[in-house]
């Protein structure tokens, strides 16, 4: 367990969104995350360092400009790979993700920073800037990520400070993480949001990266611990969303979380984040996977929402249903 404590690394802030817990909410994405998910959207949260992804097509010109070239420690190496004039792509196996390129780029959005650290009091004063939407509808602050207990003391002390502040606080973690951590963190939160993504073990770990045991315990703590539950299914045609997976999907929740779920989501996979995977210089692990149509999923997703009901499970189709907690 070691986490430094009130300064966090956070890659993105969103306002006003609506589908990870009640009513109107901040979303505060903290950098860093143990899973490998062949389908995450968010690529630029998966490493804990802050690093640099390149737009290519915004870039001025090398002739015109270069100051990215003049700053990096690199350059002699060739950290920055231009092509046509223009900064290409970052070598990252020479770059040593100092940031000063992006700092000095004056073409705003070429290179773009994923990852600042921010101190509590800053994020709570983003965050407390929208009381007013959340009293008015029932809101307030979503941690999301990356994963949420990788930064846990600060993620602590920054939800303790909203509720000190009377703001409802919604934690989005695949929860695989030492379950100590729970017992640090929950006190300061008002609804989890978890995924379960497969129900063996073995597959999961082909899907995910890890194991799915330490998830699945973690969600059974959760709910014995007295926290309201969402329960989110990714559907993943060919991955994961045939009726034997979410049979025994719904007896795990059915058998283990009691009256704690207030609703189980059932997801589409969407072909989401290409574009940052690439300004990474990362592989979209999906590339061969062609999403089915519409109709296709719809009718997928629908067939499994009611699979799941047979059971007694508040299941849904998406993140906009509302739920009481
Ligand atoms: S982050 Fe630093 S080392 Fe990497 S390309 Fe930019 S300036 Fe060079
Ligand atoms: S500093 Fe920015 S705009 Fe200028 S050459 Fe480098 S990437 Fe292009």
């Amino acid at each position: 367990m070691t986490d430094s404590g009130n300064s966090g690394i956070i890659f993105d802030i969103q306002k006003f969104t609506v589908h990870d817990g009640p009513g109107i909410r901040t979303n505060v994405f903290l950098k860093g995350c143990p899973l490998r998910c062949l389908w995450c959207s968010n690529p630029e949260g998966l490493r804990s360092k802050p690093q640099v992804g390149v737009y290519s097509n915004r870039c001025i010109g090398i002739d015109k400009c270069g100051l990215c070239l003049r700053v990096c420690p690199k350059t002699e190496e060739g950290a920055l790979v231009i092509k046509d004039n223009l900064v290409d792509h970052i070598n990252r196996e020479i770059c040593t993700d100092c940031l000063a390129c992006a700092e000095e780029c004056p073409s705003q959005g070429t290179l773009k920073i994923w990852g600042q650290e921010m101190l509590v009091p800053e994020v709570l004063e983003i965050v407390l800037a929208d009381r007013e939407f959340y009293e008015k509808s029932g809101g307030g602050i979503t941690l999301s990520g990356g994963e949420v207990f990788l930064q846990w003391a600060f993620a602590r002390e920054l939800l303790e400070a909203c509720k000190t502040e009377g703001i409802n606080t919604c934690v989005e973690s695949a929860l695989h993480c030492d379950p100590n951590l729970l017992d640090i963190v929950y006190p300061q939160v008002d609804l989890v949001i978890t995924d379960i993504k497969h129900m063996d073990s073995e597959i999961h770990k082909t899907l995910t990266g890890v194991g799915n045991q330490r998830i699945l315990d973690n969600i059974k703590k959760t709910a014995t611990m007295g926290l309201p539950l969402v329960i989110r299914v990714p559907v993943v045609a060919k991955h994961n969303n045939d009726d034997i997976n979410l049979r025994a999907t719904a007896e795990f929740i059915a058998n283990n979380l009691g009256n704690q779920v207030k609703q189980v989501q059932l997801l589409p996979y969407r072909e989401l984040g290409v574009d940052k995977y690439e300004a990474l210089g990362m592989a979209y692990p999906m590339a061969d996977i062609t999403p089915p149509e519409r109709i296709v999923w719809e009718a997928n997703i629908h067939h499994l929402v009611e699979l799941m009901q047979e059971y007694g499970i508040p299941a849904v189709a998406g993140t906009t249903k509302k739920y009481d907690i």
